[in-house]
């Protein structure tokens, strides 16, 4: 008789399938990058660096608010009206319908639908209290995470050759994994796990004589993270990278889970996952129509999770939901 088995974790997949520990570092930071224990990670995650070999990652030139700004003017010539700084305080209801907006500045809009691209506790509060979210049965997700990233400025030009990213892995796996569980002050263990990005991007430098770098960790969503504390962590560990850093290093910013918290109004700085299957459906964000009619929900917080990529899809579904109907299930 044959007998399989089948890995149900990632940390499974690399214990069965890889005899190099650098590799199985490699493998289980697909996993650590999202705040997630590859020991409670589906094995399904084995599909991220397979895409990432397969097809490579994107790169937006000039950084990621360039992206923002193409689709602002993409949205201007579709005849978009924008209302930057103005926070939404409620979703209007009418004969059991969506049907606008309360803003803090005391406007109210009507609209037919309402799309909504924040947390779900936001958007609890933003319908009184009640949770309008669909898939009921998706249990709430324990222990998210956040980030914190060190912005650099450093002297000297970019050297030829230079990768893009580099991931510099924790000394002590276990240590790691009981920071992100939230057993370590501050968040982070002594030697965290780091991505190091060096684009290859003049947009993002004054001169050839300079280069631009960011350094990210996870750190548990909530955590008070001292700034500095985090930074000196993270540009050690960079170091191991960047040959000469700490010589290199003209000026650094910090940003910790309190400014994400503060930017996108989530609870903690919490950072969406792309959704995994399996794991009892822990890791699957709510469907993108609620329960209340002309209601639905876009972005990290909704199916199909966190990630641009992801966000861009949702609201692909969306459109797809509201032209074609309900029983819009994506392509075919
Ligand atoms: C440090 C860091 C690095 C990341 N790196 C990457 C990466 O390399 N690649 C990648 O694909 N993804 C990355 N992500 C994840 C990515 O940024 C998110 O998945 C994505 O931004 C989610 O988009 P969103 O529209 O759902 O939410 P957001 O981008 O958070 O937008 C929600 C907006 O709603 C606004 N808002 C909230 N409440 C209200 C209210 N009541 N009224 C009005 N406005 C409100 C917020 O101010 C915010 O502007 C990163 C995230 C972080 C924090």
């Amino acid at each position: 008789m044959l007998r399989t088995r089948t890995a149900g974790t990632l940390a499974e997949v690399g214990a069965w399938e890889l005899r190099d520990p650098r590799l199985t570092a490699l493998l289980e930071s697909y996993a650590l990058a999202h705040g997630l224990d590859p020991r409670a990670t589906p094995a399904s995650a084995a599909v991220l660096p397979y895409m990432e070999h397969a097809f490579g990652t994107w790169y937006v030139r000039g950084g990621m608010r360039e992206l923002a700004r193409a689709v602002y003017e993409r949205c201007l010539a579709r005849r978009v009206e924008f209302r930057f700084g103005t926070e939404v305080t409620g979703v209007l209801e009418k004969d059991g319908r969506a049907a606008g907006l309360e803003c803090a500045d005391g406007t109210v809009t009507e609209a037919d639908l309402v799309v909504a691209g924040v947390a779900p506790g936001v958007l609890d509060r933003l319908c009184r209290g009640t949770p309008v979210r669909g898939d009921g049965g998706v249990p709430a997700r324990p222990g998210e995470a956040s980030r914190v990233t060190v912005l650099m400025a450093l002297r000297g030009g970019r050297p030829q050759g230079t990768p893009h990213r580099t991931v510099v892995h924790a000394m002590d796996r276990e240590a790691e994994l009981a920071a992100l569980s939230g057993a370590t002050p501050g968040g982070l263990p002594e030697h965290p796990t780091v991505t190091v990005l060096r684009p290859d991007d003049p947009a993002l430098v004054p001169d050839a004589g300079h280069e631009a770098a960011t350094v990210t960790a996870v750190v548990p969503a909530g955590v008070a993270a001292p700034a500095e504390d985090c930074a000196e962590k993270l540009i050690t560990a960079a170091g191991r990278a960047i040959p000469g850093l700490r010589d290199r290093l003209l000026r650094h910013e910090v940003r910790t889970p309190d400014d994400i918290a503060g930017e996108t109004g989530v609870a903690g700085g919490a950072v969406p996952v792309p959704a995994l299957a399996a794991a009892g459906g822990r890791l699957l964000q709510p469907s993108n129509s609620t329960r209340l009619p002309g209601l639905f929900t876009v972005g990290g917080w909704s199916h199909p999770g966190g990630g641009l990529p992801h966000a861009g899809m949702s609201g692909a579904l969306v459109a797809g939901l509201i032209v074609e109907g309900p029983e819009f299930r994506g392509s075919q």
